[in-house]
């Protein structure tokens, strides 16, 4: 594992494929406002597996959440290649969402009436891909995710770990260059979850995707991330 605190450049001129800058978000509960991040400036190169990890409430979900482009910061800019997100209008988010960023959630948010297939062609049909295509590739993704064998299995019928499997088919399913796992192992025994995290992992190599996994629990990705980035109450602090 390499940790580096400091910006994280590839060692070219090129800009680093996310970079924010003094970002911050503060939510309101009741009247009271809740500052969940308090000035965040970072820089990925593209290619990285990044961890991100915190205590619950540390505010890692939330950096997830805007550079998934579904929050908006409070303050700050926020540019993912050469999109800067603070300038899309809400089609814009739409398009980014759908042709850059692929998610997983702790939660996996699986359709439970819809079949692993239907589940992943899902991203397609709303990007207008015709049914066949929609069929074969999700088809495809599933098998390379080692569930070539449940395609026509509903969520219901699935292991935990099998539906976290189905949930990284369809955030990949698009081809994104960016793939953001919320705790992704959260609802997830630890040796069900090592191997989500070893496919994360592969996913990052095969394809020289940018990952970044947040968790709270730093021991399951040390051994895949070049770098750990730690959150404490909203700001980076350094390594523990
Ligand atoms: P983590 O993912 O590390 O647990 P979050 O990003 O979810 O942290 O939350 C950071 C802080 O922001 C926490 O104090 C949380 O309670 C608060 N928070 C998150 N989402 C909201 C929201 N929608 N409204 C109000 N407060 C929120
Ligand atoms: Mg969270």
């Amino acid at each position: 594992m390499v940790d580096m605190a400091t910006a994280d450049t590839n060692g070219s001129s090129s800009l680093p494929f996310i970079a924010t800058k003094g970002v911050t978000k503060t939510y309101r509960r009741g009247g009271v406002p809740v500052h969940a991040l308090k000035g965040l400036s970072l820089t990925i190169s593209q290619g990285r597996f990044v961890g991100i990890e915190g205590p619950s409430g540390s505010g890692k979900s939330t950096v997830l959440h805007l550079l998934a482009g579904l929050n908006h910061p409070s303050e700050g800019t926020i540019r993912v290649d050469d999109c800067v997100l603070n300038d899309l209008d809400a089609s814009g988010r739409t398009r980014y969402r759908r042709s850059m960023v692929g998610l997983v959630f702790q939660q996996f948010h699986l359709v439970p009436t819809m079949t692993a297939r239907e589940n992943v062609a899902l991203p397609l049909l709303l990007s207008g891909v015709p049914p066949n295509e929609r069929t074969s590739r999700a088809a495809a993704i599933l098998k390379k995710v080692g569930l070539g064998r449940r395609l026509e299995h509903r969520p219901a019928e699935l292991s935990g770990g099998e539906q976290q499997r189905v949930a990284t088919a369809r955030a990949l399913v698009g081809d994104p260059p960016l793939l953001l796992a919320d705790e992704p192992t959260g609802n997830l025994d630890a040796e069900t979850g090592s191997k989500i995290i070893d496919l994360l992992a592969r996913v990052h190599r095969e394809q020289d995707r940018t990952v970044l996994v947040a968790t709270h629990h730093v021991g399951e990705i040390e051994h895949h991330a070049d770098r750990i980035l730690h959150l404490r109450d909203g700001v980076r602090a350094a390594p523990t």
